[in-house]
């Protein structure tokens, strides 16, 4: 970025304000059932492209949906990151102008990598009409300076992101997965409680959560800012894609008429049925909650013992919470890791950091502001949420 201080005002992990992002991008904030937990949306879908495009994390809605856009003329160019030449774990910006090329892009790459810093080489290209695809901290900041842009039509296309960390890090995460990393082609952690590897011989894998090698990696793998992210679902898109609330298809959450608008220019190209939900979170939660607060105050973590292990694996995918019920599981577990974290490693900027929505998801699990802790006020609005509401 050529201003600096554009930083400042653009970054999610300073001082967030989503109740007036939300009503400025969408005309209004979150409301209640499941808004609470994804944020304002007008419908929410399970979906699969038909057929599924080769080489996509799931069934490729997320790049299938650009590419439309850029094969219509509603934009010129999308931003959105392309695996790096020298390795293809390491997300690189690019701007597409082509259709085909947003093939591409397919695919979930692990690493930060500076996407927005193409805009100023989009404006310098003239494009004027454009669509970005990112991860919830990405969109925060474009967002944060969209009207400094000038664009005559931005389309916003988000996926989720519950964690990341730097390529390096997630290389030493192969490395203790597997003998021959540099066979593996895709790494998805599923909602069936499952990790899935592919490799360069077509050969699949399937790893259960428990069974993960978590405990070898170090306290720091994922940075701060990623277990006290905020906006797990990606608030401020036009459109969601996600999977974790689809049981075993796509998710999708479309906000505002203009993710309505994208989707439609998909036509028959993608299936869309009702949500699913089942199963109950509240002790799987729970269980989480306290081994999150554990291991945050620097208590070894509770271990199952290893006999137990591919029992609960078993049972997790059938008893345990599914579709939709396991997106709200996720969302309250990231809500209150978000408090636990930043409790014990940067006490001050709990404030400023934690919105009330997210006060209000972890309020089920006795987690609550003290009066330190309150988010400031913001338009005039009284903030406490100490009980949960305001
Ligand atoms: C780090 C990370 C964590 C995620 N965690 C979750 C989760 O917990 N729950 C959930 O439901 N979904 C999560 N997702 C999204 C999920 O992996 C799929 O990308 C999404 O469901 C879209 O699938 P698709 O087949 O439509 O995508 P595709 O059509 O294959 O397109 C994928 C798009 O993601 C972009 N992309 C890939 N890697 C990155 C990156 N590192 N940074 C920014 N953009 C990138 C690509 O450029 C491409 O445009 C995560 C994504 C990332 C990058």
């Amino acid at each position: 970025m050529k201003d600096a201080r554009a930083c400042g005002r653009a970054c999610q992990f300073i001082a967030p304000d989503y109740e007036t992002m939300e009503q400025r991008v969408h005309g209004g904030t979150r409301g209640g059932g499941d808004e609470h937990f994804f944020g304002p949306f007008q419908a929410m879908y399970r979906a699969e492209m038909a057929p599924p495009q080769p080489g996509a994390q799931w069934t490729g809605i997320t790049t299938s949906l650009a590419a439309r856009l850029l094969e219509t003329g509603q934009v010129q160019a999308v931003l959105t990151m392309v695996p790096d030449a020298e390795d293809h774990w390491r997300p690189k910006p690019a701007l597409i102008t082509q259709a085909q090329d947003m093939a591409q892009a397919r695919g979930m790459r692990m690493g930060y990598a500076p996407l927005l810093a193409l805009l100023e080489t989009a404006q310098d290209r003239g494009f004027s009409r454009l669509a970005v695809i990112g991860i919830p901290c990405q969109i925060y900041a474009l967002r944060a300076l969209e009207a400094e842009l000038h664009l005559e039509r931005l389309y916003v296309i988000g996926t989720p992101c519950s964690d990341n960390t730097t390529t390096e890090n997630f290389h030493t995460f192969l490395d203790l997965l597997d003998d021959d990393p540099a066979r593996i082609t895709y790494l998805e952690f599923r909602p069936d409680f499952k990790v899935e590897l592919r490799y360069t011989d077509g050969r699949t894998r399937m790893i259960p959560f428990l069974s993960l090698p978590i405990s070898d990696l170090p306290r720091d793998f994922f940075p701060l800012t990623c277990r006290t992210c905020v906006d797990y679902a990606n608030s401020l898109a036009d459109i969601t894609v996600g999977y974790m609330g689809g049981q075993g298809a796509q998710w999708l959450i479309v906000r505002n008429a203009r993710g309505a608008e994208m989707l439609d220019g998909l036509g028959d190209a993608v299936r869309l049925t009702a949500p699913t939900s089942a199963g109950r979170r509240a002790s799987a939660v729970k269980g989480f909650v306290a081994n999150t607060a554990r291991a945050a105050g620097g208590l070894p973590l509770r271990r199952m013992p290893n006999w137990l292990r591919p029992l609960v694996s078993w049972l997790q995918p059938r008893i345990g919470p599914r579709g939709l019920e396991f997106a709200r599981a996720r969302i309250e577990m990231k809500a209150a890791e978000t408090i636990l974290h930043l409790r014990r490693e940067a006490p001050a900027k709990l404030k400023n950091m934690t919105p009330k929505h997210v006060w209000r998801i972890a309020a089920p699990y006795d987690l609550r502001p003290t009066q330190d802790e309150q988010p400031p006020r913001r338009n005039g609005q009284a903030t406490d949420v100490r009980d949960g509401s305001d």
